[in-house]
Formats: C-alpha cells, structure tokens, sequence
C-alpha cells in the first residue's frame, strides 16, 4: 500500500463480506472512508500516481464481490458526516448520508418527494448512481444538480436527468464520484407521513429482510416481473450451497448462513438459465459485480 494511503488512516486487509450486504466476499487489500472532498482528491491523485486500482463502495447494498477478494483501495464513502442542509424545499446533503434517514427527515420536516425510497438501505450517492427507486417513486424525480469529480476536482453540475432511467445513470464511479447532490422537494400535502409508512409494511411483509441480501438480483425485464417469472419457474428456496432463492421473494437470493460469492454467482447462473429455457425471457443482474467496478487510472 502506498504510505500516502496509510498517512490518510487506510485500512488493511479488510473482509468485503463487512462491506457488502450480501455479507461474502474476500479481502480487501485497502480499504479508505474518505473525509471531505479534499481528501477524495488527494487519494484519488495517489492511486492515478501509483497506478493503485480503485472501487468505491457506498453501503455496498448492490454490489457482489469474489471470494477472492480485491487487490487494490475500496474508496468507502458512506458515513453521516455531511448532514442534509435544508433551505426550503431544497436540500443539499453529502453522498455517503443515509437515504432512509434523508427520508425519514424530509417527511419530518414536511416535505415529500423521498417517502417510497425509504427503507432502501444504500447512500444517497449509492442512490444516484443507481437511479433507486421504489413503489412508483425514484430519486431522478427530486434530484436537481450533482457534486462530481471530472477532471481532477469537484463542481457542481445541473442533474443530467434525460440520461437517467430505470437502474441506469451517468454519475455512478467509474465514471464520476459523486460527493453531494441537491434535491428539490415538495410541500407535504398530508400524505407522505402515511404512504412511508405503508412502503416500509410492504418492505417488511414481503422482502426477506431478515438475510444478507442485495435485495433484487435481477432487473425488472420489460413486461415481466422478475420475482414472478423465478416463483413461475418453480425456483423458490433453490439452494446452492450458502445462497438461496428467497422462500418469501424469489427476486431475492439471500445469503442463508456461509455463502461463498461463488455459491451467489452458481445461483445466479442458474435462475438464468432456468428462466431463459422455461421463459424464453434473459434476466439481467441489477447486482453490479465487484470486478465492473475495479478502475485504474
Ligand atoms: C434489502 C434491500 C432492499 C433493496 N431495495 C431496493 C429498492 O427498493 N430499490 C432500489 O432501487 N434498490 C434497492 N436495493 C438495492 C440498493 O440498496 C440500491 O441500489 C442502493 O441505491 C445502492 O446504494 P449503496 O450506497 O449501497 O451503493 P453500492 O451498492 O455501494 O454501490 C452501487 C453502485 O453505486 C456506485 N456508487 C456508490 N456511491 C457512489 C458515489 N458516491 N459516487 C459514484 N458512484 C457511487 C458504486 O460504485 C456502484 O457502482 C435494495 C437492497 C437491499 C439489500
């Protein structure tokens, strides 16, 4: 590791199966919870020096590593550290805050725009770079500028919101790092409080909240819906070694107790498979896999 990654506090050796919700994965050679911007830069100058491979992880909610793990940094940027400012109906807030608790707090202080995205368990960076959404509600709707890395230092930018769609963005890293974002949010018209409410009872009743997840494996395929085609298929609690298809969502391969990620990526393979020859429908992940995201400058 290069000193100047150990002078800014990185840490060594460290289980991606502690970053990632699916709870499985290797080490991590490296892995840095940068503080502030300045720091990003700075970290990101030495890994472009040193030629360090780099991922960067929010909560790590959406992403599935190898049982090898990662020889390179793990950028960690999730954290409270920068609170959600409001001024109105506008609110600014760091890109490692929670998106649940930026819910929740919005619908406190009466706004609305965040309450189907509660209960979503990522960053509200993690969020952008996703376009997560939920219950008929997604963050490209409230979002209104992005702070992101190009060329060597952060600005601010007006949300490029045409080249956002289901699960798809351009401010997820490779491509940029995104350190704070501005939404605009709406005057509460009484309902928020009771429609948060009612998303988190569905999150409760249905996901299988209880087990390491990534919540939906796949992506919702044009028509169908995911969890539908894998229960029509007869995939519910199919199980590869440690990993299974959910008894209570087949959208969701959980880790039932010591799944490899090589047991996830077997299950993985064979939802496909199996859904493909009996449906004639492709599945694809909406989990991103560790390696997409190795970058080295
Ligand atoms: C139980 C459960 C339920 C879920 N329910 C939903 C749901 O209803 N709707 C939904 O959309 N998703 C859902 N998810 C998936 C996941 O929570 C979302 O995709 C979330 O937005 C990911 O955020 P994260 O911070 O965990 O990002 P990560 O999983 O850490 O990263 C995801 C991607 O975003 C990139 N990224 C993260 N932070 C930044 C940043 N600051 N700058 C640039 N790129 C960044 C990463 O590099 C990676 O490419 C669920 C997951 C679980 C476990």
């Amino acid at each position: 590791m290069a000193q100047a990654l150990a002078d800014l506090g990185a840490k060594r050796d460290v289980p991606l199966s502690d970053l990632v919700s699916f709870r499985v994965g290797g080490p991590a050679a490296c892995v840095l919870q940068p503080k502030g911007e300045a720091e990003l830069c700075r970290v990101l100058d030495v890994c472009r020096a040193e030629h360090i491979p780099v991922v960067l992880l929010g909560n790590g909610t959406n992403v599935l590593p190898t049982d090898e793990g990662f020889c390179g940094l793990v950028l960690h940027m999730s954290g409270d550290d920068a609170a959600p400012v409001f001024e109105g109906e506008r609110v600014t807030v760091g890109a490692g805050y929670s998106l649940t608790a930026l819910a929740k707090e919005s619908v406190q202080r009466g706004f609305m725009g965040l309450e189907r995205l509660c209960g979503i368990p990522g960053t509200v960076g993690g969020a952008v770079a996703m376009n997560a959404g939920a219950y008929g509600g997604e963050i490209k709707s409230v979002l209104r500028r992005v702070r992101c890395y190009r060329d060597g230092a952060f600005a601010w930018e007006e949300a490029q919101l045409d080249r956002m769609g289901y699960r798809k963005s351009p401010y997820a890293w490779p491509e940029t790092v995104v350190s704070a974002v501005g939404l605009n949010l709406l005057p509460d018209d009484g309902t928020a409080a009771e429609t948060m409410a009612d998303c988190m009872k569905k999150r409760r009743e249905k996901q299988p909240l209880s087990l390491p997840s990534a919540g939906s494996t796949f992506k919702r395929p044009e028509g169908h819906f995911a969890g539908a085609l894998i229960e029509g298929c007869g995939l519910k609690g199919c199980t590869i070694g440690g990993a299974q298809v959910s008894q209570l969502h087949a959208g969701f391969l959980v880790n039932k107790g010591g799944a490899t990620a090589e047991d996830v990526e077997a299950l993985m393979r064979h939802v496909q498979d199996v859904v493909y020859r009996e449906t004639g429908v492709r599945l694809e992940p909406e989990v991103k896999r560790l390696e997409e995201l190795v970058c080295i400058f």
